[in-house]
This record gives C-alpha cells, structure tokens and sequence, in this order.
C-alpha cells in the first residue's frame, strides 16, 4: 500500500551523517534481500526494492544528497526544479503542491477515485513569511547585509516531524486508511453520487498518534526565533520585494519550507533623488558662480567630487555625471548623476553691493537706476530693509 514518503535515511536504515561507504553497504544489503530475482512473485519486495534504489540514487549523489538534505523530497523532485531561482521572480504560489506530490507518489492512492483532490496528509509546502526592511539611499545604492529577526515554524528536532514521542510510531487511520479523507455516499432515488471529506477520526493527518512527542505535543513542528541574513542587491529599489528561499515557516509531511519574503522600503535621501538607476542632485551657485565660472565639490554617492561649472551657465541647466549613479539591479553598469543648477540671485544688497550691481549695469549698456525709481521698488525695499 503506498503511505507517507519515507525518509530515504530511514528507507536505507543509516543515520543522516552516513559516510559514502555506509551508504553503498546499506544499499548492498537492502537490495540483495529485496531483489525481484530473490523474491518471485512479491509485491512488496518489489516496492522495497524500488525505494530502497530510489533513495541510494539520490544519497549516492552529493549534489542530490546536499539538496535533499535541505528541501527534503521536494529538492530532489525532477518536478519540483529547485535552485531555479533567479532573485525576485521566484512565486511558487500557482503550483498546486498536491498535484506535484500527487504524480511524484505515482497515484494509486487509496485506490483511487479522490479526483485531484489535494490530501490533508500530502506534503504541503510551509507558508512564507514576510517582513518589511527599511534600508538608506547608499545601501539601496550599494547593496548591504541585513538582519531580520522572526519567529517561524520548523521541524521539531526531538521527532523529525513526525509527531510521535521518539520510540514510538504513527498508526495509520483505520477509517480513511492513512488518505486522510473519506469517501460519503450522498443522494438518493435515482441519484446517488460519492464526495469525499476530511476524516474525522485522525483530523484528515491520516494517522493516529498514540504517544505525542513531548517537545511538540505532537505537531511535529516547533516555534523558533531566529535571525536570518538578508543579501540585498545593489540597485534594488523602493517597493520592491527580495525572496529568501526556505526560510519561511516548515513544511507539512516532509514537504518543503516556505520562503522569507522581503519588502524594501528606502528612506529618502536628504541630498539626493531617484528615478531608477538615475541620481537626481541640484546645485545652487551664486550669480557670480553661474557668470564667471567656479570650481565646485558636488555630493556623489560615492563621496565628493570636484566638478567645474562652466562660464555663463544659464538657471536650470542640467549636466550629467557619467557612471555616478545607481548601479544596475542584476547588471553591470551603472547610471548616471544628472546635476540641475540652481541659481540664487542675491538680496538685501548693501550700498556698496549695489553701487557694484549699478556699474555692472551700466557696463552692460542697462539703463541703471531709471528702473528702480519708476517701479518705486527702491524705496519701499530700502525702508523694508532698515526695519529689520
Ligand atoms: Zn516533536
Ligand atoms: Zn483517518
């Protein structure tokens, strides 16, 4: 009868720090005694046979052992296509997992007739979690390490899982034979059809526990805090989400965890804006800066740098700073700084400012003073100026 995926350790008797050597004797062992050749005719020598194969073809692989030691069967499910993950696209949310176990256990459960119906017993996937991480401007820039401290779900040690207090095993439910649902005869007259419900007698597990674990009261999984280590990738930006995989809640049944999903938020910049991998910067300069030309320090994110404002740039302009922006998520490169130049016109002139302006006027071919005294500006700025 199929049942719940055995542990492969557990299939090949060895423990999960078994050595390459212990592994091909156990195998040795086991497949001599459950060979087709050795054991004519036997049905269960035969499915013996194939799983104790199954689990020495995946432990005998390191690659394989490494993966299924850290997802369980899903890692080395040819459907489940683990470490396919390229950062930020990762959504197993549309994949029913009943479905992906429900062909990698070959069918025949319980005779069939459940119709696709995902099992309560089957291997579920855990939950993922999700925390939100606010980051500054130059570490959204650069990328950075983070932690993130949560409380999540794993397997309980004492048990593996299982739920039974260590010596002692699960008896598979007698009502709906370890399916975990039952099937009811509904309707009548001439109308009579077959749906299927949890069943009651083990709480559609499957299994009966008679002695629970005594870590977990036979949940099988325990509640830890723990501290995970974010990666966050330079150029990642505001609203954007980074998936940690397997570090969400445990799985049910041996089935694989959940993943650690990481919102971002990124604090403004005092200094700096953002538009993609754009950096955004506005300098001010004097009127005589933007006239005469200046040798300035602009703000980078990379620190200070030394740029020269050309002669006679107009308010407004805008110049670009090659390379010194925001490096590119999952690329090379990196953007540019565009610096806007701001420029201040200056106020509350003294005598000796103006006189200067007036001849500056004058040397430029203005009419100098006509304008201030037909505006009447002057008056009213001078006596505004003497009250303060
Ligand atoms: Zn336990
Ligand atoms: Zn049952």
């Amino acid at each position: 009868m199929a049942e719940q995926k055995r542990d492969f350790y557990e299939v090949l008797g060895v423990s999960k720090t078994a050595t390459d050597e212990e592994l091909k004797k156990a195998y040795r062992k086991l497949a001599k005694k459950y060979h087709p050749d050795m054991n004519p005719g036997d049905k269960e020598a035969e499915a013996k046979f194939k799983e104790v194969n199954e689990a020495y073809e995946v432990l005998s692989d390191k690659d394989k052992r490494a993966k299924y030691d850290q997802f369980g069967h899903a890692g080395v499910d040819p459907n489940f296509g683990a470490g396919g993950y390229g950062g930020g696209g990762f959504d197993m949310g549309d994949i029913d997992l009943g479905d992906l176990f429900g062909s990698f256990f070959g069918g025949g459960f319980g005779g069939g007739g459940f119709g696709g119906q995902q099992r309560a017993n089957a291997p579920q996937r855990g939950e993922s979690l999700r925390a939100n991480l606010t980051i500054s401007f130059e570490e959204a820039a650069f990328g950075c390490k983070k932690e993130i401290e949560l409380s999540r779900t794993e397997e309980c040690q004492d048990c593996h899982g299982s739920g039974c207090q260590p010596g002692t095993t699960a008896e598979v439910c007698p009502d709906c034979r370890g399916a975990g649902v039952v099937r009811i005869q509904r309707g009548g007259g001439g109308f009579a059809f077959t749906s299927t419900a949890p069943c009651q007698r083990c709480r559609g597990t499957g299994k009966i526990i008679h002695s629970p674990c005594k870590s977990c009261g036979g949940a099988g999984v325990t509640r830890k805090k723990r501290r995970i280590e974010v990666n966050i990738p330079a150029g990642i930006n505001e609203g954007q989400a980074i998936s940690v995989r397997g570090q969400g809640n445990a799985g049910k049944n041996g089935g694989p965890s959940g993943d650690l999903i990481v919102g971002i938020r990124i604090k403004p910049s005092p200094i700096f804006q953002r538009d993609g991998s754009t950096v955004l910067y506005e300098q001010t300069v004097s009127f005589y800066q933007a006239a005469m030309g200046a040798e300035l320090e602009i703000p980078t994110i990379d620190g200070k740098v030394k740029w020269n404002l050309p002669a006679g740039t107009q308010p407004g302009t805008t110049f670009r700073l090659k390379g010194k922006g925001i490096p590119t998520l999952q690329g090379r490169g990196r953007g540019d700084q565009y610096v806007t130049v701001k420029v201040k016109v200056p106020v509350n002139l003294n005598a000796e400012q103006k006189e200067a302006l007036r001849a500056f006027g004058a040397a430029m071919g203005e009419a100098v003073g006509a304008a201030e005294e037909e505006s009447g500006l002057k008056g009213f700025f001078d006596k505004h100026i003497k009250k303060k």
